[in-house]
């Protein structure tokens, strides 16, 4: 940490970190995970996200694995020259749409071995089962193809059937190769395919997504949690989303499911106290002909609205989520007018990287004269106001999907399934406590984050052992102990 703290440009702290994961995994991860709150910001969002940017000309060793569209008709033989034999989880990108960042190729691996170093340090997935894979199928980065150290093929995304079929290969060669229960999480891909492969996968094979899935469960959680400072049922409240791409319908759904539990109403009834803008404004009924389909079950009776502001003031909500990918949107005139119809405005600027964040945390608490419930999605500082410290959540997915993949391997779960990710959200609201309660914390600090990764982990396996979803079997009694009993740490083996 002395010798990396040395180095005050955050991407050499990357690089320095790409370079020890490299020669000593080992202390690596004991780094990672005796001082995860300082450096996950360089392993994952903000600073990997420059890495990816920059990923050619910052290049070392390849990571992980590449499959590009020339290995078509021999992706299985690929997956058999990477050295380790027992993968149990694989990470995959398209890179077409990294973090808010768009389309960067290649250079999305960054990504998946990012994420896959989370799994191990924060969920105690042994490292050598874990696989980042990049499918190299083009990228439509004019600035990347004519860069002199662009990694991938030089030539436009192949799309189509093209696409799918060398998708379709990759699937088939996983199951082939590592058997029924790998995991395989899709990172990153842009979303006219991200829920097409979803949703034609997920019966077929253990998949998840996390942009989609698992931003709903950490964001539903932090909903849960806030409640308990605002009062109510989630019922009560009403929700408004800036941007209705994966992560903006995946976290309505995870909402509108919730609620439809909770309430024995049906999820159609549920659905109509959640609203979204995308580019072209509310998402409303008159415009259903030409919505993509995973819009359309939020198409509701109004008026065509064409800014956020205008929707702001006609919905009302209670309830303001930021997933556009477009910074500086939720301007002085939308959060105040979110604190004149709110004692306390929950507003989550979840769009990654910081620079594309909705607003700061000093603009949500300034604002809103201190009132506001607000965490955003890459890390900001504690703000003072009116001589109170007010500490900004982060509704990081790092808090769910490494404790809900150890869930699904220590229970050799099969599928996926929605009510596992309710399981994950509940598991992590209940990890806040009254003292985090006390600062405005909707989220518990990462520093716990092992402890609450083994309570996510058991009580997904829970959820999965009685939906018949675990194959491991018999179940083991305590949950949480066998979950912390299966964590990797990076501790010697004494010889002695
Ligand atoms: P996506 O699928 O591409 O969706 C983006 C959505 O935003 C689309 O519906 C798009 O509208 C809309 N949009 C774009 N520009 C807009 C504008 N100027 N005004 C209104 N709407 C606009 O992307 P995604 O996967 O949902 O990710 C979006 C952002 O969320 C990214 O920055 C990502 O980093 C962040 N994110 C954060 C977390 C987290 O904090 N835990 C998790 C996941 C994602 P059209 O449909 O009309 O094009
Ligand atoms: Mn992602």
């Amino acid at each position: 940490m002395h010798n990396l703290r040395q180095f005050t440009v955050p991407l050499q702290r990357y690089m320095a970190m790409m370079d020890l994961q490299e020669r000593n995994e080992r202390l690596f991860y004991k780094l990672l995970i005796d001082n995860v709150e300082e450096l996950l910001p360089i392993v994952y969002t903000p600073t990997v996200g420059e890495a990816c940017q920059k990923y050619g000309s910052i290049f070392r060793r390849p990571q992980g694995l590449y499959i590009s569209l020339k290995e078509k008709g021999r992706i299985l033989e690929v997956l058999k020259n990477w050295p380790e034999k027992n993968i149990q989880v694989i990470v995959v990108t398209d890179g077409e749409r990294i973090l808010g960042l768009g389309d960067l190729g290649c250079q999305g691996m960054g990504i998946p071995v990012g994420k896959l170093s989370l799994y191990t340090a924060l969920g105690g997935v042994r490292p050598s089962v874990c696989l980042p894979i990049t499918i190299d199928v083009g990228t439509n980065n004019k600035k990347l193809l004519d860069d002199e150290f662009y990694i991938g093929l030089r030539q436009n995304r192949a799309t189509g059937e093209e696409y799918a079929e060398l998708l379709e290969e990759f699937m088939s060669a996983v199951k082939q190769n590592y058997g029924e229960k790998i995991l395989v999480q899709f990172e990153d891909f842009a979303n006219h395919n991200a829920f097409e492969l979803l949703a034609k996968y997920r019966t077929t094979h253990l998949v998840f997504n996390d942009d989609i899935q698992g931003t709903a469960s950490v964001v539903l959680a932090g909903l849960i949690a806030a409640l308990k400072v605002v009062g109510g049922t989630l019922a009560d409240h009403t929700f408004l989303f800036l941007g209705a791409g994966e992560a903006g319908t995946g976290i309505a759904e995870l909402i509108a499911l919730e609620i439809s539990k909770k309430t024995d109403a049906p999820i159609e009834e549920t659905r109509k106290q959640v609203w979204l803008v995308d580019s072209k404004g509310l998402v409303v009924t008159s415009r259903k002909e030409s919505l993509q389909h995973f819009k359309q079950p939020w198409a509701h009776e109004h008026e065509p609205v064409k800014e956020l502001i205008d929707a702001v003031q006609a919905i009302k909500p209670t309830v303001l989520i930021g997933t556009s990918g477009v910074g500086r949107t939720f301007t002085k005139e939308v959060i105040e007018a979110m604190a004149s119809f709110n004692e306390k405005p929950i507003i989550l600027a979840l769009s990654n990287p910081t620079s594309q964040s909705e607003c700061t945390a000093e603009e949500a608490y300034t604002w809103s004269e201190g009132r506001a419930i607000f965490c955003s999605g890459s890390p900001f500082e504690s703000v003072e106001y009116d001589g109170k410290i007010l500490v900004p959540g982060q509704a990081n997915n790092a808090y769910i999907f490494p404790g809900f993949g150890l869930g699904l391997i220590m229970s050799g779960t099969v599928r996926v399934h929605d009510d596992l990710l309710l399981a994950a959200s509940e598991a992590l609201a209940a990890q806040v406590t009254e003292e985090y309660y006390a600062k405005g914390l909707i989220y518990p600090p990462f520093s716990n984050i092992r402890k609450i990764s083994a309570n996510i982990a058991a009580n997904v396996a829970a959820k999965s052992y009685e939906l018949g979803l675990a194959s491991r079997l018999p179940r083991p009694k305590d949950l949480v102990k066998h979950a912390e009993s299966c964590m990797y740490t990076p501790v010697y083996r004494s010889y002695r």
